[in-house]
């Protein structure tokens, strides 16, 4: 017996987790659990080297919004980071199937994800790890609470550059969050209650967790490159193709942004959230605009569609 084996004598039980869980539950190797013994390794390459992809996707009145396309982006990202799955598409869709019914929400956030995993000799070769999925459903959470929805976010653009497309392809949904979190404390600091992030040439990038979107004169901009493909980004210029709205992404300077009629971001957590302050200066008259409003109504009422959405399964 070694020394350290020696002065552990608890070794072999469990210790006492201080930390409380949103209620939920969770995949984990090959079983479902309640999110508070949802536990992994802490020599995972998920959580020593951020290795890592995963997709996020909501329930909303019990219908799963554009499952799909989450799944088609999460099986995308695991592909690029050379990752696979025990099984396919259709047991993953039960599996997330499963973790909300056993959760019993009927509005979720739905997280799936994988990562490298460990190693049994802790080899440095991601070759040798043994990749690792986990999926779990808790309640449903926003970037933006209800007063925030209702009077628009008070933003800060930080900065600091998003971390660069030619180091991480954005395209991969993934954890690499440092720039982002550090970009929430400026804001914090600043009085703001969320953060945008600029890219290498000084342009607005994206935010934690979300994209951006400017309306001026009726026409809307969105970052082009250099930030993750969101799904909510994506309906948004469905809704804008539908609706006869002109939509592009391009470069959007940060002049343009403090300029606009109108600003909102857009999230899985939270939906279309109007802006109605960045830097502390009120966006045109500083009131959520019509445009916005129009978008995000849409994009509720497309919740009960079932071109858009599918029903739970909750047996
Ligand atoms: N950008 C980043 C960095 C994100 O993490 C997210 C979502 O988590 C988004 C944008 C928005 O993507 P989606 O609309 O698919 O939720």
């Amino acid at each position: 017996m070694d020394r350290q084996e020696r002065t552990l004598p608890a070794l072999g039980t469990r210790h006492v987790d201080p930390h409380a869980y949103p209620s939920g539950v969770a995949y984990l190797d090959g079983q479902f659990l309640p999110m508070s013994e949802a536990k992994i390794s802490v020599l995972d390459w998920g959580f020593l080297h951020s290795d890592a992809t995963y997709d996020t996707v909501h329930v909303w009145d019990g219908r799963f919004f554009r499952l799909d396309l989450h799944i088609d982006r999460f099986f995308g990202g695991l592909e690029r980071l050379r990752m696979t799955l025990p099984f396919g598409r259709e047991r993953l869709e039960e599996i997330l199937h499963d973790c909300v019914a056993l959760s019993g929400h009927r509005s979720a956030y739905v997280e799936m994800l994988c990562t490298r995993g460990a190693s049994p000799t802790f080899s440095r070769d991601p070759r040798d790890a043994v990749n690792r999925f986990m999926a779990f459903a808790v309640p449903f959470g926003s970037v933006a609470d209800a007063e925030q929805l209702e009077r628009g976010l008070h933003v800060a653009i930080s900065g600091r550059v998003r971390i660069p497309p030619s180091s991480i392809d954005p395209a991969i949904k993934n954890y690499h969050w440092l720039d982002l979190v550090r970009g929430l404390y400026d804001a914090y600091d600043r009085g703001a209650e969320t953060a945008l992030l600029v890219d290498a040439d000084g342009n607005v990038a994206e935010g934690p967790g979300f994209n951006v979107f400017a309306v001026q004169k009726g026409r809307l901009t969105t970052p082009a490159s250099g930030v993750l493909p969101g799904i909510t980004r994506r309906s948004v210029f469905d809704l804008c193709a539908e609706e006869d709205i002109e939509a592009v992404a391009a470069d959007l300077p940060v002049a343009a942004l403090r300029s606009a009629d109108e600003v909102f971001i857009t999230s899985t957590a939270g939906g279309i959230m109007p802006v109605t302050a960045v830097d502390g200066a009120p966006v045109a008259d500083g009131e959520v605009g019509p445009v916005t409003r129009r978008l995000k109504d849409l994009y509720w009422t497309k919740h009960k569609d079932p071109a858009w959405s599918s029903p739970v399964r909750y047996g």
